[in-house]
């Protein structure tokens, strides 16, 4: 599943050309960002300082010695400055450490120091949180000289940089000017050090780890944000959210071109806290334009930038719009919201198969909550459009089909799918699965799906010759139909939808509906599947490439038994953090480990362990795949560079932590606590803290770690596979065996231990001993007296233990 909508950190695009921003209604907004589009560093107001210094979120700057130049006000704030060293002696430090270990190990791992102390001569600072007003109280009270001929030298040099940052942060600053909420505001520098080259810092308070570290790298295919480290500062409280945005009504109109035409209304309810000034932050697909806004009925501004050369550069699937407020919303008060938008956010893939291509965020989206969705959709009539929710109606009227959807529970994202479907229906349980496919094939399968057949030579063998055969690639003269394994596919789908509900209880919504999407990945929103249309293929149909063994599991078996269990996993039980975002991925994928071990045995699941190991050994850069980063980096480990750490580590590394998991307490307690995390954190949040506790607590008693303290510290917040080999010798006779074992650890830190544990076997029917041992850096010798030896000594049977027997 692809959420995480909330950037959980700054992607700094470079110098963003500028074009033609969006913007209806023009007010103050269009006047703000035209403002901060011209910003220029004021020679008026450049001083040479001496012993400035400020803190934001922990981090502390000193300037030193040396200049220090603001822009000219816009709307009457300074909103950015550069400092720079002019003078051989001038300097300027910062100093970052974050509070917790595994932080500043992310540092050290990224700048080779887990306290980053760097000197700099240049940097630039965009602020919204109040600084100008904080340095400009410390220059005036300090030794400060005027210095506008060197802010007339800084300013030709500077300026334009100044610009092209205030331009990748308009969106926000133009916001924040607009709402005049200091406390809310941002710090952004960029600094160009001696130690440690150029890189940013920014303080978002708006996010729970507001402090963020790193930098801008190229990697070949584009540019990405390189995060060295995230943290909230000690006692940071985050300040509560001042609106939500609930209820959504959405009525779309799909035309036969593909263009879709969207009126979204939705409620917004202003907290206590106080009122909402300045303006809303939407996140909507950038192909999707915004045609016209409204409060209340009176019509509002919509300030949007141009999203083009950012979406060139990549990663931004999102382009958020300001929708600005007529006048502050006061604390408590409810108002109605309506967008209009359209755009084309759904591709044609050939033979009437459509690709949604913005399947999170076709429509507004305003940091997401549990709420009710009622979406109504017109199409040609011809197609079908299946969405989240229960189908209350459907009708034709002329050449359009109107359908209609509502949610019986909330639920915090709403998809749809269209296409020229067959579907078959399967209630089981008192639930309702559909399962929808193409009629045809998309022609970039049909063409894959080239079959493979083995043609014998033309003429009867000679004899003595040896009959050969040709290996010839023919193209499938009528490809494959993606409806031949409907049925199939639909009494499987219902079958596993409904032993996770024996197993967890219900899901959010009673409906499931699984629709085909053109490409090699699933989605699982509420009560709607997207699945890769290679799934609806028989196996022999399937392009060569995915009848490999592995990719034979992944389209056969895992794929859709994924993303059912994200009925559970990620749209019932939530996370409200990218730390946590871990959990939902490693038990969606550990649950379809379960159903295939369920339905091909052990072997299989030993398989899927096998091959995740191999995956997560692979190296990069001279190492393994694994050490890129541990389980609570979440998107930090996404990198352009393959073979992209993040998808190994938080998909089978996370699945191998819960099997582990599940190894130590037994299948029984396993089940009733995963049941137990289901029905505790129904339409909630939960966290790693949250989970690490719920294991505890159904763990046997009398096992080392009872608290799994030392189980989530290196697993969960650590990386590390280790090197395990198990020695054993018997010496005696019964009734007084000695049996000496010798457990040796190697291929990580000297910190790493974990408990493992050691199961001695008897002939017959006696029960196994199960001895816990925990791993350190010198060999673990463990010595016991028996009645009668073993008959076998194993270390970790049943994958007990992610590491490398030797
Ligand atoms: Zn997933």
């Amino acid at each position: 599943m692809k959420l995480g909508l909330v950037p959980a950190t700054c992607l700094l695009a470079p110098a963003t050309l500028l074009s033609s921003d969006q913007i209806l209604n023009p007010g103050r907004a269009a006047r703000v960002s035209a403002a901060l589009q011209q910003a220029q560093l004021d020679p008026e107001a450049c001083f040479r300082v001496r012993d400035l210094s400020f803190e934001r979120g922990g981090v502390r700057f000193y300037l030193t010695d040396g200049f220090l130049i603001f822009a000219r006000p816009v709307e009457g704030n300074r909103i950015a400055a550069v400092y720079s060293a002019v003078d051989p002696g001038d300097d300027a430090e910062l100093i970052l450490r974050p509070p917790a270990r595994s932080e500043r190990a992310a540092l050290a791992q990224a700048t080779g120091t887990p306290i980053l102390n760097a000197h700099f001569g240049l940097a630039a600072m965009l602020f919204t949180d109040g600084t100008a007003v904080e340095l400009m109280r410390q220059i005036e009270g300090g030794i400060v000289k005027h210095a506008p001929e060197q802010g007339l030298l800084i300013s030709s040099q500077s300026s334009e940089t100044v610009r092209n940052l205030l331009t990748s942060f308009i969106t926000r600053i133009t916001g924040d000017v607009l709402a005049a909420q200091p406390e809310s505001g941002m710090f952004f520098a960029t600094v160009s050090s001696r130690e440690n080259g150029n890189f940013d810092i920014l303080f978002d308070p708006a996010s729970s780890e507001p402090v963020s570290a790193g930098t801008v790298s190229s990697t070949g295919t584009g540019l990405e944000f390189r995060i060295w480290t995230n943290f909230a500062p000690r006692n940071f409280t985050q300040p509560a959210a001042r609106a939500r945005l609930d209820d959504y009504r959405i009525d779309a109109a799909l035309s036969p071109d593909l263009n879709l035409d969207v009126v979204t209304r939705a409620t917004v309810t202003v907290g206590r806290a106080g009122a909402l000034r300045g303006a809303m932050t939407f996140e909507l697909a950038p192909d999707m334009l915004v045609t016209a806004a409204s409060i209340d009925g009176r019509p509002a501004e919509v300030f949007r930038r141009e999203s083009l050369r950012a979406n060139l550069i990549g990663r931004r699937h999102n382009e958020p719009f300001l929708l600005v407020l007529p006048q502050p919303l006061e604390a408590g008060s409810r108002h109605e919201i309506e967008i209009r938008h359209s755009g084309k956010v759904i591709r044609e893939a050939g033979n009437d198969v459509f690709f949604v291509a913005a399947r999170t965020n076709w429509y507004p989206v305003h940091d997401p909550q549990f709420t009710k969705f009622d979406i109504t959709f017109k199409a040609p009539r011809n197609w079908q459009v299946v969405a989240t929710g229960e189908q209350v109606q459907e009708r034709v009227e002329g050449d359009m089909r109107i359908t209609r959807h509502v949610t019986q529970a909330p639920v915090r994202l709403a998809g749809f799918n269209v296409g020229e479907f067959t579907s078959v229906r399967v209630a089981r349980g008192g639930y309702k699965v559909e399962v929808c496919a193409n009629r045809a094939l998309e022609p970039g399968l049909a063409s894959r799906a080239a079959t493979y057949v083995i043609v014998p030579p033309a003429w009867p063998s000679r004899l003595g010759m040896r009959q050969t055969a040709q290996l010839v690639a023919v193209p499938a003269v009528s490809p494959p139909d993606p409806r031949t394994r409907l049925s199939a596919l639909a009494q499987s789908i219902a079958t596993d939808f409904e032993w996770m509900a024996q197993q967890w209880g219900p899901p959010p919504l009673s409906t499931l509906t699984a629709s085909p999407i053109p490409g090699f990945f699933g989605q699982g929103f509420p009560g709607l599947l997207y699945l890769s249309t290679v799934v609806y293929l028989d196996e022999a149909d399937r392009p060569a490439a995915m009848r490999t063994p592995a990719q034979s599991v992944f389209y056969g078996e895992i794929l859709s038994t994924h993303e059912i269990a994200h009925q559970w996993w990620g749209n019932l039980v939530t996370t409200a953090s990218y730390r946590d975002d871990w959990l939902m991925e490693a038990l969606a994928n550990y649950t379809a480990w379960l159903v295939l071990e369920k339905k091909k045995g052990t072997r299989a699941l030993e398989e899927m362990l096998q091959q995740a190991v191999a995956h997560l050994r692979t190296e990069r850069d001279g190492e393994p795949v694994e050490s890129a980063g541990p389980l609570t980096w979440g998107t930090r480990l996404q990198s352009a560079v393959a073979p992209d750490p993040w998808r190994s580590i938080i998909y089978e590394k996370g699945a191998w932590v819960i099997h582990m998991l599940r190894r130590r307490m037994g299948d029984d307690a396993f089940m009733k606590m995963l049941a137990a995390l289901a029905s505790r954190y129904s339409f909630r949040p939960v966290t790693t803290e949250n989970f690490r506790e719920l294991a505890a607590e159904f763990s046997p008693r009398g096992l080392p770690d009872p608290r799994l303290e030392n189980f989530f510290d290196h697993w969960v917040h650590g990386t590390g596979i280790p090197h395990l080999n198990l020695a054993t010798s018997v010496r005696g006779k019964a009734p007084a065996v000695d049996l000496k074992l010798t457990l040796t650890q190697s291929g990580v830190t000297e910190e790493f231990a974990v408990d493992v544990p050691v199961e001695i076997r008897f002939g017959g029917r006696s029960k196994p001993i199960v001895k816990w041992v925990r791993t350190g850096p010198d060999p673990v010798v463990l010595s016991m007296r028996l009645r009668s030896a073993p008959s076998r000594v194993e270390l970790a049977p049943g994958g007990a233990v992610l590491a490398v027997r030797r």
